[in-house]
C-alpha cells in the first residue's frame, strides 16, 4: 500500500489511516521519538519545552515579543477550561458562539466555571456572523468576552474568526479563539486577527501524539490573570509563573509526548509550515470531496464553508446503507472513518488531516466505492430531508 517514495514520512506499513481530526496518523519519526525516557527536570528537557513554546509563538506570528505560550497537561478540553478560568475573571462574562459540539462545550465549561455566560447556539453548523456578535454586544453591555470556534469540528465548518474578531474589538471587547483542529495548518496570525488568547492541542494539525494542550496568548493579559483561576491544576497563570521561573512545567510534564511534539514541529517546519500544511490538507480535501462526489455523496456544507480540516457527508438514502458496516468495512481496507454530529439527518465524516496526501485520498474513495458495492448500496445520494437542511445555509 506505501510503496512509493516520496518526501511525506510516513506511518508505520500496516497500520490503518485515521481519517479522524485528532488522534491522527503521525509519522514515524513522531513515534519514534517517544523511545526515549526523559527527566522533567533536566537541563534538555527544559530546552525542548522552551523551544516548543517558542516556535508556537512563532506559528502566530508573534515577533514583537507580545505574545506567550503555555502548555497545559490533558486533552484539548483542558487547556480550553484553563484558558476561560484564566483569563476571564470572575466577575467577567463570556458571549459563547457555538455551532455545533465544540461550541456548546465551551458553554458547559462556563457552567462549571458557575462564571456569567450568554450563548449564542446556531444549531449543528450555521455560522455564527460579525453582525449577530456585534448585535448581541451591543444588547448586552457585561459581556467583557467572547469565545469563537475557528474550525467547529463536528461539522467542519470554517467560522469566520475575521469578521467575528473585528465586531468584538470595535465593541472593545476581548476573543478567546479555540483554534484546536485549525492552528498549525490555518492561519491565525496574532498581527491580522486580533485575539487575546487561542487554545490548540498536540495531536491536531501540528500532527503530534495526545497529552497536552497549549495556549498562546497576550503576554499583558496572563500578567493580569493571577489568582483569578478556579482549578489549582488548569491555572495558566500559575503554570506560566512556574515555566518562567524555573523552566519546568509545574507538575509531571507528558515528557513523550514533548518529545514526539518537537519532532513533528521540526517535520511541519520541514514541509513549509501552516501554509505547506495547510495546502497539502487542502488538496486532500479536495481530491477526497471530488472523488466522494463522484460516487454520488453529498457534503452537508456549501463550498464556501468547507475546512481543509474535516468534511460531513450526509448517509445514503439507499436502505441498504448501514452506517456501522460501511465502517467496519472502510477499516478492513485500511482506513478509520468517523461519524458525524448532527442531529437532524445521519451523517458521517472524513478527516484531511494527519500525515497522509492526495494519492492516501484516492484510495480513501476507491475503498468507499468498494464499500458501497460489497453492501449493494447502487446510490450514495441523501435522502431529500439532508438537502432540505443544507438548503438553509446561505451560498
Ligand atoms: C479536538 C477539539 C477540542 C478538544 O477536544 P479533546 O477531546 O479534549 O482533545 C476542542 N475544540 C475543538 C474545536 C476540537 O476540534
Amino acid at each position: 500500500m506505501q510503496t512509493r517514495t516520496d518526501p511525506l514520512p510516513k506511518p508505520k506499513l500496516g497500520e490503518p489511516y485515521l481519517l479522524t481530526p485528532g488522534p491522527l496518523t503521525t509519522a514515524y519519526e513522531v513515534k519514534q521519538a517517544m523511545l526515549r525516557d526523559w527527566g522533567s527536570w533536566d537541563a534538555d528537557f527544559r530546552a525542548m519545552t522552551a523551544s516548543v513554546c517558542d516556535q508556537l509563538v512563532a506559528m502566530a506570528g508573534d515577533t514583537a515579543g507580545e505574545y506567550t505560550c503555555v502548555p497545559m497537561q490533558g486533552s484539548g478540553s483542558f487547556a480550553v477550561e484553563a484558558m476561560l478560568g484564566t483569563f476571564v475573571p470572575k466577575d467577567g462574562k463570556v458571549l459563547v458562539l457555538a455551532n455545533g459540539a465544540y461550541g456548546l462545550r465551551a458553554a458547559e465549561t462556563m457552567r462549571y466555571l458557575g462564571r456569567a455566560y450568554t450563548l449564542i447556539d446556531k444549531g449543528d453548523y450555521m455560522p455564527p456572523r460579525g453582525d449577530e456578535v456585534a448585535a448581541a454586544l451591543d444588547a448586552d453591555p457585561a459581556i467583557t468576552h467572547v469565545i469563537a470556534i475557528h474550525c467547529e469540528t463536528s461539522s467542519g465548518i470554517l467560522n469566520p474568526v475575521a469578521e467575528i474578531s473585528e465586531a468584538v474589538y470595535a465593541r472593545g471587547r476581548k476573543l478567546l479563539i479555540d483554534s484546536m483542529s485549525a492552528f498549525g495548518a490555518l492561519p491565525l496570525n496574532v498581527n491580522e486577527i486580533r485575539y487575546e488568547a487561542m487554545v490548540s492541542s498536540a495531536n491536531k494539525c501540528i500532527e503530534g501524539v495526545p497529552g497536552f494542550g497549549f495556549v498562546v496568548a497576550r503576554r499583558s493579559e496572563l500578567e493580569a490573570a493571577k489568582g483569578r483561576s478556579h482549578s489549582l491544576a488548569l491555572d495558566l497563570h500559575a503554570q506560566w509563573a512556574y515555566l518562567q521561573k524555573t523552566g519546568q512545567w509545574r507538575y509531571t510534564p507528558p515528557t513523550h509526548v514533548v518529545a514526539a511534539f518537537l519532532e513533528a514541529l521540526r517535520i511541519h517546519a520541514a514541509e513549509g509550515g501552516v501554509a505547506a500544511r495547510g495546502a497539502r490538507y487542502t488538496r486532500n480535501r479536495d481530491v477526497m470531496v471530488e472523488g466522494m462526489r463522484s460516487l454520488g455523496f453529498e457534503t452537508l456544507l456549501k463550498d464556501r464553508w468547507l475546512s481543509p480540516i474535516i468534511v460531513t457527508f450526509f448517509c445514503p438514502a439507499d436502505p441498504n446503507f448501514v452506517f456501522a458496516d460501511f465502517y467496519e468495512r472502510m477499516k478492513a481496507k485500511g482506513f478509520i472513518i468517523y461519524p458525524g454530529k448532527l442531529t437532524v439527518v445521519d451523517s458521517f465524516r472524513i478527516g484531511c488531516i494527519g500525515r497522509m496526501d492526495e494519492h492516501v485520498m484516492r484510495k480513501v474513495v476507491q475503498a468507499a466505492k468498494e464499500a458501497l458495492a460489497e453492501m449493494g448500496v447502487t446510490s450514495a445520494a441523501p435522502p431529500e430531508a439532508a438537502l432540505t437542511e443544507r438548503a438553509k445555509l446561505a451560498a
